[in-house]
């Protein structure tokens, strides 16, 4: 029997934004419900790298939708003929302790890509759109909003992100993250040419690597390079650049300080014994930045009772640590394993519960490990000495076959 009702999808992030591109492409109904009041209420600052869901992303967007998010690679000139490595360095000798030569990827804006989705599926987006409760009714869902609306469907899709509502209603017990010993904090600036080209002559998309004596790890990744584009946030000579640190804590003055002006102070004190040109870029990072701090969690998706009407994708349904840079990549596939068993619901061949039964298994059992690896993998690259070519930051990435 076919999907009357529509598909909830809350959260119009990367990965419900898929979903929804995908179930569209399906003629399957749905409505996302999103609590930003516009695409553009928040920045959302960093870049990410599609590798093993390329071929994933390619199949739930049409290709109008597909050709928007490619061009928002961040430098598209090098996205055309990608000579990047997965570069692992000593952060005081530069010398490289890994350099593993790319798979297909492409390096794109977040915040760019995530309105590419959305204009697959503009009429569809709700806006100022806060889920605040879930009812189940006799022939469907309720999603309960905070400004006292209400959607009906046939199931609710949580993909709001590792602070998931529906996570916490479907286990009330367990939905909280897991933080990790590790503090993170990072700045977006612009760089001049002058500044940028000994790091771009590293590597031109991204690098990252830890201090053998303090164990602090940076991580550098281009946002934005110098190009003709009105919705670029670069300006015209300006390279955008981002510039994390993270330290494991072992005692309470390891923790992020209070404000702007202290963080930058941290960092510039984290990065003493980087090699020079590293020194350099953190030393130049202005008075009055910014700093961000991104808090390391993850939850490792356990079980829920789905009652054939609630699940969940992307980092809502298994937040992990971005040192494998593979969690976005993990929710593109969710959306198409969920959109493949939705279909089967709308064709008639099986029922709502065998549906989320069918995908919430299949994506349990690749999404556990690689919470654990990705955890694994952030504690590990604060140990430069020990780390070998069987590191989780290294290890082969779960691609499955679907
Ligand atoms: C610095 C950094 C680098 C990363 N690099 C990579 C990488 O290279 N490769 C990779 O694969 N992954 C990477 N990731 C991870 C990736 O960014 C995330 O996995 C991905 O963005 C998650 O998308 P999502 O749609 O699941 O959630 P989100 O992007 O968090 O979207 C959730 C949406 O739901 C909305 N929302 C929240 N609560 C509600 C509510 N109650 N009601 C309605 N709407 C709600 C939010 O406003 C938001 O728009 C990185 C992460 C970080 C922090």
């Amino acid at each position: 029997m076919a999907l009357k009702k529509p598909v909830i999808i809350v959260g119009a992030g990367i990965v419900g934004l898929s979903l929804a591109n995908g179930l569209k492409q399906a003629g399957i109904p749905f409505e996302v419900y999103e609590r930003d009041a516009a695409i553009d209420s928040r920045g959302q600052g960093w870049a990410i790298t599609i590798h093993w869901a390329l071929p994933y992303l390619e199949k739930l967007l049409a290709p109008e939708v597909l050709a928007a998010v490619l061009e928002t690679e961040v430098d598209p000139d090098v996205g055309r003929n990608d000579t990047g490595n997965f570069l692992f360095l000593n952060l005081a000798t530069l010398d490289a302790k890994f350099k593993i030569p790319p798979a297909a990827r492409r390096r794109v804006s977040r915040e760019r890509m995530r309105r590419a989705l959305w204009r697959g599926v503009e009429e569809h987006v709700q806006w100022s759109k806060r889920l605040v409760d879930l009812q189940t009714t006799e022939d469907g869902v309720t999603a309960c909003l905070e400004d006292g609306t209400k959607a009906h469907g046939c199931l609710v899709v949580g993909a709001e992100g590792s602070n998931s509502k529906v996570r916490q209603i479907l286990r009330p017990d367990a939905y909280r993250n897991a933080q990790l010993p590790v503090r993170f904090i990072g700045v977006s600036m612009n760089m001049s040419h002058e500044q940028v080209t000994p790091l771009r002559r590293l590597d031109p998309l991204l690098f990252q690597g830890s201090h053998p004596d303090t164990g602090v790890f940076l991580w550098v990744s281009m946002l934005d390079v110098p190009r003709i584009d009105p919705t670029s946030k670069s300006t015209s000579q300006d390279y955008r650049v981002q510039v994390n640190l993270s330290w494991k804590v072992n005692g309470p003055a390891d923790e992020v300080a209070g404000d702007d002006t202290q963080r930058l102070q941290q960092m510039k004190t984290k990065a003493c014994g980087f090699h020079p040109i590293l020194k350099a870029a953190i030393d130049s990072i202005p008075d009055g930045t910014e700093v961000l701090e991104i808090k390391l969690a993850d939850w490792p998706c356990p079980e829920w009772d789905n009652q054939g009407r609630y699940t969940l994708v992307g980092d809502a349904a298994h937040a992990m640590t971005m040192y494998r840079g593979e969690a976005a990549n993990h929710g593109i596939l969710d959306a198409f394993e969920l959109l493949q068993c939705l279909q089967k619901v709308h064709d008639g061949s099986i029922g709502h519960e065998e549906a989320l039964n069918r995908y919430e298994a299949k994506m349990r059992e690749r999404v556990a490990p690689a919470v654990q690896l990705s955890r694994e993998a952030c504690l590990e690259a604060h140990d430069f000495c020990s780390l070998n070519e069987h590191s989780a930051v290294l290890r082969r990435r779960a691609i499955a076959n679907v």
